[in-house]
């Protein structure tokens, strides 16, 4: 994970925790309210099963009342309209209509409707069935409209039926909203007809069946109840829904805000980091390092520009000390590589070159001529002049052979007043006269004191199957033949 993404958990974490309980506290409010609601639903139904009980009950009543008197009894069998409508009427207050009939199904009297009887109702169903069992409570028609009747056999002698009495509210939108409250849509299924208080609720059509338990009620379970959604558990859903989008928006909109802030902020750094990593990655030099870091240079003197500034001149200094550990170690090269009298290759330094310039001939065959050269009797120099005198003689031998030799021989000085010439590209037909122009530069040098300096040259060239030593080996015997042969002179192997 890289810092960038850590910062933004770190950041983000407390947001979505804190939203996350907040969401969760009020799921446990609205499931309490949800309780709350249910326990209310039971309570809230019994009330409206009660309050239609009642209403059953005192229809009912209405016509236990008026079946009974004996003066009732006599006006049916008479047919008199003028005193069953004089009963009746008075009961008809709360929108009632109380009706008398015969045995036949004609009606004898209704109220309030004073003037309308002498109408059939034999061919309703509640009527027969009232004349059957004596008595009918339920839902029926009437008028054409669907009625909570309530009907009872008028008897003779309390035995013989001589007629009906009923009494009957028109059920209708109105009627059943005196039994609810505001918040419930109440639903009846009347003489093949739904009827209710309100409309069905909007993405709630649950109604749940009401139990009125009126004693001989024919359609107990006609009725049915379904609840307006509650405005407080809908605020708080609403509230539920509005914290998880306000969470998700703001962890979002922090998210946005801080990889814009940390892209800002850190690509600089970013930038000064993958430099110095491409470095470790040995994938930058020194020098590209320090070209981009110069260009990264904020403007502002600001922290990244004080980081900066101390890198560049970190470089600065390897730089610089790397620049003296170079010259250093070329001087030493050098130093290593020089023989301290004469200047000259000392022998370590000849003998590499010798070995390098034999691998050439045998690579590719290039010609090859050594020249071992010797100081003739210079014991004799050292001991007559002395041995300043002598070395002052051995630098201008070496002067003498550096100048007499080509651009492309290397002379060293293999030890004491012996000095080495290795000639590439030399062969045998060519040596002796570069041995004879050695020979005859040292020979014509101005010595100190007048002194006279001569040396003898062993010459010998590159042989298949040669190693540096039979090489040397030979250039030595030659060297000597040269010293038998009287000294000051050139002999070849
Ligand atoms: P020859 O002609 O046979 O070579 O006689 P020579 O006297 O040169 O032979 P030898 O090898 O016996 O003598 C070499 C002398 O060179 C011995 C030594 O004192 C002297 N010598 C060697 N190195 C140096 C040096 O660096 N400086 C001086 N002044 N003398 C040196
Ligand atoms: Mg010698
Ligand atoms: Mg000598």
């Amino acid at each position: 994970m890289s810092i960038k993404t850590k910062l933004l958990a770190l950041l983000i974490a407390p947001i979505i925790v804190l939203s996350a309980i907040h969401i969760l506290e009020l799921q446990r409010v609205i499931s309490g309210l949800a309780e709350n609601l249910a326990a209310h639903k039971e309570q809230a139904m019994a009330a409206v099963a009660r309050n239609l009980e009642g209403e059953v009950v005192a229809l009912s009543r209405i016509t236990i009342n008026l079946a009974h008197p004996k003066e009732i009894v006599h006006a049916v069998q008479a047919a008199d309209n003028e005193v069953l409508y004089d009963w009746s009427h008075s009961f008809t207050n709360r929108g009632a209509t109380v009706l008398f009939a015969d045995a036949q199904g004609m009606v004898l009297s209704r109220a309030p409707a004073e003037f309308r009887f002498g109408d059939d109702i034999s061919r309703f169903a509640w009527f027969a069935r009232t004349l059957r069992d004596g008595a009918f409570v339920g839902m029926a028609e009437m008028d054409g409209a669907p009625h909570l009747v309530s009907a009872r056999c008028v008897r003779k002698y309390d035995d013989l039926p001589v007629g009906v009495v009923a009494a009957a509210v028109p059920v209708t939108p109105q009627w059943l909203s005196q039994f609810t409250d505001d918040r419930q849509v109440l639903r009846v299924e009347a003489a093949g007809r739904s009827i209710q208080n309100a409309p069905t609720p909007p993405g709630n059509a649950d109604f749940f069946p009401l139990d009125v338990a009126a004693a001989g009620f024919a359609d107990a379970s006609a009725f049915s109840v379904a609840f307006l959604p509650d405005p407080q558990y809908q605020q708080l859903v609403a509230l539920k829904h509005a914290a998880f989008v306000t969470g998700s928006l703001t962890a979002l909109a922090t998210i946005a805000a801080l990889v814009l802030l940390l892209a800002s902020q850190l690509r600089p750094y970013a930038a000064v980091v993958a430099s110095l990593r491409e470095y470790a990655r040995n994938a930058a030099s020194l020098e590209t390092v320090r070209e981009r870091l110069t260009r990264l240079t904020p403007a502002r003197r600001n922290e990244l520009h004080d980081i900066i500034d101390a890198l560049v001149r970190m470089i600065d200094a390897v730089r610089t000390q790397l620049d003296r550990v170079h010259a250093y170690a070329g001087q030493l090269e050098t130093l290593a590589a020089t023989d301290a009298l004469t200047g000259l290759h000392n022998r370590m330094s000849i003998s590499a070159i010798l070995q390098a310039e034999k691998r050439d001939f045998d690579a590719h065959g290039i010609p090859l001529t050594v020249l071992m050269l010797d100081v003739d009797s210079f014991k004799a120099i050292n001991d007559t002049r002395g041995h300043q005198t002598g070395d002052a003689a051995l630098m201008i031998v070496a002067r003498a052979l550096r100048s007499a030799s080509r651009k492309q021989d290397s002379v060293g000085r293999w030890g004491g007043e012996e000095f080495l010439l290795i000639a590439p590209g030399l062969d045998v037909a060519a040596a002796p006269a570069l041995a004879e122009r050695l020979r005859a530069a040292v020979a014509a040098e101005d010595y100190p004191d007048g002194l006279r300096v001569t040396a003898s040259i062993g010459m010998t060239q590159s042989r298949p199957g040669d190693t540096v030593d039979t090489l040397i080996g030979r250039a030595d015997t030659a060297l000597y033949q040269a010293k038998a042969a009287g000294r000051n002179t050139v002999r070849a192997m």
